[in-house]
């Protein structure tokens, strides 16, 4: 029976951790904040199609690794495996196409059945950002010098690289799409089964193939970026120009595919060597036609998605400390009169925003160790006695020196610590 192990691909967060992972989600709020963005809380679970119709039905989400179930009432439901898809509906069926421009800054997990290894998931995090409503490259720009500054602030901007490319417009695509099938039709027994499935769906996503048979063909592929329309090749040059006047290094990657089927012009990916294998840190892009073909009304659109345990991973080995939290004043009291006492004071402290350690059992010394422990700054120690006489002793930790208080002086004194 392995109900007590945790399932496969999940992963719990204990404190420390989780204090990492809670960093990492609160600098990037911040930063996004920076910019204008506002947080938006979607539900962790939207009718499969949400997912099914936009992603792609030749992408390896939709295919392959979504978490899907009928519920009790008879609908398809999927765990949500992006955010994209699910902040595009909200915006949708909130109506909210009268406040553009939008930009909205999300945050938690995402669900893929993939298989498992460091840097990769079941149940994982993101953070991500949508800027709704602007089809001038600088968004582009501004969307991505702001993952930038958010790596920066992290303090592992200078160990990722920003790759770039231009997927073009619908006109370059489809242009490019023919010439692409030819040449790939050309090598059809060399490729991959998914790639064969792909080839008439989707063959642009055989470009990002990983597997070495695909990887050789396409290595001689025709290339999108002599099939770019005047309109796509501006669109692309303006972005670079914002990048460099704002001195956000990048290099142009030409078989940068992103992996899901919305993608227009943009697409991004700050990447790192740090990890192993599982490299990309920050990834996203442009969605011109995404929400038309939700439905919804002609909406450009674009944004990234980072996963939070890689950023944390990341920011571990790179050795990043994280602020501790504060040191709390460890209470010792020795003897019944003295813990009453003692209960009362901790509440008294903790009101005033005085984290307060109770040691409650063992001998001075064990609670003296305890206390170290808990990298208390003070010890206040209460025995009955010292009750009587109105006082207690307050012992700093760090310098060993300590005094006597008077009880009714105790507060003023710890908080002035
Ligand atoms: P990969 O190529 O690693 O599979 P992806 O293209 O599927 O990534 P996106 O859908 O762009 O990833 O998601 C954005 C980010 O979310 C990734 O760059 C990565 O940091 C993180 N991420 C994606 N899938 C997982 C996973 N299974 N476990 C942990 N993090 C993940
Ligand atoms: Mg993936």
């Amino acid at each position: 029976m392995a109900a007590l192990q945790p399932v496969r691909g999940t992963h719990d967060l204990l404190p420390d951790e989780a204090r990492r992972h809670r960093h990492v989600e609160e600098r990037a709020f911040a930063i996004t904040s920076l910019y204008g963005f506002g947080e938006i809380v979607t539900p962790i679970f939207e009718f499969t199609d949400v997912f099914a119709r936009t992603l792609g039905d030749t992408s390896d989400i939709v295919t392959k690794e979504m978490y899907t179930f009928t519920d009790k009432g008879g609908d398809s439901l999927t765990l949500r495996p992006e955010g994209t898809a699910g902040v595009c509906r909200a915006f949708i069926s909130g109506g909210l196409a009268q406040h553009l421009p939008l930009k909205l800054f999300y945050r938690g997990p995402m669900f893929r059945h993939e298989r498992p290894q460091k840097g990769r998931l079941r149940q994982f995090h993101q953070v991500g950002v949508e800027l709704l409503g602007v089809e001038k490259p600088d968004a582009d720009v501004e969307v991505i010098a702001m993952a930038r500054h958010l790596l920066d602030d992290l303090g592992i901007g200078s160990h990722t690289t920003l790759e770039m490319n231009t997927l073009g417009d619908v006109e370059s695509r489809e242009a490019y799409r023919k010439e692409l099938v030819a040449y790939l039709s050309d090598h059809l027994g060399g490729l991959s089964e998914d790639s064969r499935n792909r080839l008439a769906k989707n063959p642009l996503r055989i470009l990002d193939s990983k597997d070495d048979g695909d990887r050789k063909i396409v290595a001689n592929a025709p290339l999108l970026s002599q099939h770019l329309n005047e309109a796509s090749r501006d669109f692309f040059a303006k972005v670079q120009e914002g990048l460099n006047a704002l001195d956000v290094p990048f290099s142009v990657n030409e078989r940068l595919v992103r992996g899901l089927d919305y993608y227009g012009h943009t697409a991004f990916e700050f990447t790192t060597t740090a990890l192993g294998s599982q490299g990309t840190v920050l990834a996203g892009g442009r969605y011109d036609t995404l929400i038309s073909t939700m439905g919804g009304p002609q909406t450009p659109g674009i944004g990234w998605a980072a996963g939070v345990e890689r950023l944390s991973m990341l920011s571990a080995e790179l050795g990043q400390q994280m602020e501790p939290p504060p040191r709390p004043v460890a209470l010792l009291p020795m003897g019944e009169a003295a813990q009453r006492h003692a209960l009362k004071l901790s509440g008294q402290l903790r009101r005033l925003g005085i984290a307060v350690e109770m040691g409650y059992s063992g001998n001075l010394g064990k609670r003296m160790k305890r206390a170290d422990k808990a990298r208390a700054s003070t010890a206040v120690i209460l025995g009955d006695d010292e009750l009587a006489k109105g006082v207690a002793t307050v012992r700093d930790l760090d310098s060993g020196s300590q005094e006597e208080v008077a009880l009714e002086a105790l507060v003023s004194r710890l908080r002035g610590k």
